[in-house]
Formats: C-alpha cells, sequence, structure tokens
C-alpha cells in the first residue's frame, strides 16, 4: 500500500481504540501519527496508529518524545481512566448540553449527529457521538470569515501557521498569536461550552460571533443582534442557526433558535 491516506474506517477503528483524545493527555484535538514512521513501514497497520494532540505530534516529530512513550500511550490511552468518571461517564440517551457563553440549548437523545452551529446552508459546529463518546468536527474562522482552523471529528485538518493548544482538566484553549484566542471551550460528554469563537461565511461576512458570554449574529459584517441568558429545550437537529437571506432557509434544520435577516 502507497497511499498516504489512511482510510477512514482505519481511522474510525483508531479513534475508538484511543477513546477519542490523544493518547497522552486526553485533548479531543488530534492527528493520527503512525508510531513506526510511515515511510519505513509503508502502511497504515490499526495497532501502528496513534491519536497525538498537535503539541505531542510536533514533539514527537522533532525527537524530543520517543516511540515508546507513545507506544504505551496507544496501550493504555489517558481517556481510558475517564470512562467510568464524570463528566466523562454519561448515561445512554441523556440529553446533549451545549452552552454558548451564558445561553443554554439541549436536545437529542442517543447517538447521531447534533448540528450546534449552522450558517447559509453550512455546519460550522457538529458533535457527533460515537460508541457513547463525543467527538465534534468544526470550522472556525476570522471575523471576515476566512478559516482559520477545520476540524473534523477530532482531526485537526488545516494547516495553522502560528498556534498553541492548551488542554487542562476539560477546558481547551487554541492561539494563533501569545494573546489572540482563536477558540476557548470545555469539552466533555456531558456537555459542551464554547466560551469564545467565530463561525462566519465569508461569502457574504455573516455568521455568529461568541464572546464575552454573548452570541452574537451578525449579517454581511454588522452586528444585528445578541443573545445572552437564552434557554432552549429538547432541540432535535441543532443548537444555533443563521440565514442571511431566504434562499438558505430551504434545508434549514428543524430545532434551531434561529437568527434571520437582516
Ligand atoms: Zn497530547
Amino acid at each position: 500500500m502507497n497511499n498516504r491516506n489512511i482510510p477512514e474506517e482505519t481511522k474510525r477503528l483508531v479513534r475508538q481504540d484511543c477513546f477519542f483524545g490523544c493518547v497522552l493527555c486526553g485533548a479531543p484535538i488530534f492527528e493520527y501519527d503512525h508510531i513506526e514512521e510511515f515511510h519505513i513501514v509503508n502502511k497504515h497497520e490499526i495497532s501502528n496508529l496513534a491519536l497525538l494532540c498537535p503539541n505531542h505530534h510536533r514533539e514527537k516529530t522533532s525527537g524530543r518524545l520517543s516511540s515508546d512513550r507513545v507506544k504505551n500511550g496507544r496501550q493504555n490511552p489517558f481517556n481510558k481512566g475517564r470512562e467510568h468518571a464524570s463528566p466523562w461517564h454519561i448515561e445512554p440517551g441523556r440529553n446533549r448540553i451545549v452552552e454558548f457563553g451564558s445561553n443554554i440549548a439541549s436536545g437529542l437523545d442517543g447517538d447521531g449527529d447534533y448540528r450546534v452551529i449552522w450558517i447559509n446552508g453550512r455546519n460550522y459546529f457538529v458533535q457527533h457521538s460515537e460508541n457513547g463518546w463525543v467527538t465534534f468536527s468544526a470550522a472556525i474562522t476570522t471575523i471576515d470569515g476566512e478559516i482559520l482552523l477545520l476540524i473534523d471529528r477530532g482531526e485537526l485538518k488545516s494547516p495553522v501557521n502560528i498556534w498553541d493548544i492548551k488542554y487542562q482538566g476539560t477546558n481547551l484553549k487554541i492561539r494563533v498569536a501569545p494573546t489572540e484566542i482563536i477558540l476557548d471551550m470545555d469539552f466533555s460528554n456531558e456537555k459542551i461550552r464554547i466560551n469564545h469563537g467565530f463561525f462566519v461565511d465569508e461569502r457574504d461576512k455573516s455568521g455568529l460571533y461568541i464572546k464575552d458570554k454573548k452570541i452574537i449574529a451578525a449579517f454581511k459584517g454588522i452586528e444585528r443582534g445578541t443573545c445572552e441568558g437564552g434557554f432552549a429545550m429538547g432541540n432535535q437537529g441543532g443548537v444555533f442557526g443563521l440565514a442571511s437571506d431566504q434562499s438558505f432557509m430551504e434545508n434549514r434544520p428543524y430545532g434551531f433558535a434561529f437568527f434571520y435577516g437582516p
């Protein structure tokens, strides 16, 4: 096998084996690491693949982190120890809770995709449930809609030049510069809370800004509405949506708190 792309089914099994986080620190954003380098083994064997967060992956690539430590982590992943502990252990069928600043929403029983942020026909934040464990996909943007970070079921997809990730307890912070946070969120199986992040459609600069405990709806770059202390229950399909004109309303998912404008 010469293909450098890891098959999706292999990735799914690796995620499952690694308990959906970096095997060394549990971070929910990761890359797939070939423990023995790919150019040596030249195949994608499940047992030779581990999830590593960008920090640990960088250490491994630069040689500061040994293959043996990753191998040990692969056998005894960090998140495995959390499996039966709150807030990681969730009774099946329990509602998903998503908080945006001071706004709370809950809904969707059991397995499936929960579309947390939907803008102009596109998903910007989706919560997935895999084997009772939560993962997420997201597009984090600038205020102008330029994509800074693309995440697919936890896998870091986009090349980001300057950034750092800090993962403590359940809090994840991603910076593009020492003082510039592009994503601040609390993440566990129990709930997701986004404290800071921008989700903007680059086509017309409409989207949602989450900052200072508020959700701000922007249409064509202009802030038009704010939501603070909102509460929504029983959402089946998703949480927050925004459509900047009628043409986007057609495939609007059911169950959103919704901004429509301008
Ligand atoms: Zn890590």
